[in-house]
């Protein structure tokens, strides 16, 4: 079987410097914890616990060992809380999330109602609305934003993984009725590729593989995104979860791959389809 990895896919510069941090973190001994998974993948995730690196899900259970905080950041009280305790503390936030956390600081400063486009239940939002504080408030679809009564001055900002046309159509609802939108696309540039690419491919294959973890909100937007252009798209973790019948009859398969999806799980896609 032919196939077409898509021109960006797979890690991209925040988890990249994220693992580096780690992996220079381990090398110098001592115990290591991330505060929850590092990254969205499971099998990267289990790589490094694997080389001793620990997974804390509270900071009380990472006490004693340095704490790695992840590249979609935590929410402010985490870190203050984290320097309270004294700990030893490795910030693998990727400076593009740092960059949102500092901007809508400045818009809550500057008097605006700040709007998190996102999912209020991923932690990277959680983080973001934390440093705009309080009255800031997530959304995740033009209906949810059509729901409530927009006034006064309101400033956006985008979870990093989100599809530009969300925000797009999220900022024109608000527009209908608020006095002053300040809309500050912060969608990364990572993400953006990553679609894009995956835009490229997957009008041009005859089935289309999207590796990243479930849990993976820019995998899962991936994953929509090759939906949408009518190709039959399966979104897996693993080259073990392909199964035979969704390849029958197919010439081209395309692959693409979330940001926290390491190079050796594309690798093992590709070579399984490639014996086809
Ligand atoms: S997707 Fe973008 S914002 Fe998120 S970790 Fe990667 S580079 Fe940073």
């Amino acid at each position: 079987m032919q196939v077409v990895v898509a021109e960006h896919a797979g890690f991209c510069f925040g988890v990249k410097r994220s693992i580096e941090l780690v992996t220079r973190a381990v090398e110098s001994g001592g115990p290591l914890s991330t505060l929850g998974p590092l990254i969205h993948s499971p099998q990267e995730v289990e790589r490094l616990e694997s080389v001793g690196v620990k997974v804390a899900s509270c900071l009380d259970e990472a006490a004693g060992s340095k704490v790695v905080m992840p590249s979609h950041g935590v929410a402010e009280q985490t870190l203050r809380q984290a320097e309270l305790m004294c700990m030893d503390i490795i910030d693998a936030t990727c400076p593009y999330v740092a960059k949102v956390h500092r901007t809508v600081r400045e818009l809550a400063k500057a008097g605006f109602q700040v709007v998190v486009v996102g999912d209020p239940g991923h932690s990277e939002v959680k983080g973001i609305l934390s440093a705009a504080g309080p009255g800031a408030v997530a959304i995740a679809s033009p209906e949810e934003a059509a729901e409530r009564e927009w006034t006064g001055k309101v400033g956006m900002v985008a979870q990093t993984t989100q599809t530009a046309e969300r925000f797009q159509e999220i900022a024109n609802v608000i527009r209908r009725t608020a006095e002053d939108v300040r809309a500050m696309n912060t969608i990364c540039v990572a993400t953006r590729q990553r679609q894009e690419a995956a835009n490229d491919v997957a009008p041009e294959v005859d089935v289309m593989f999207v590796i990243g973890g479930r849990n993976s909100a820019n995998t899962n937007r991936l994953r929509e995104l090759c939906e949408a252009a009518g190709v039959p798209t399966y979104h897996i973790e693993t080259a073990a979860e392909i199964r035979d019948e969704w390849l029958e009859g197919k010439r081209v398969a395309g692959i693409t791959a979330g940001a926290s999806t390491p190079d050796w799980l594309i690798e093992e896609v590709k070579e399984r389809l490639e014996k086809v």
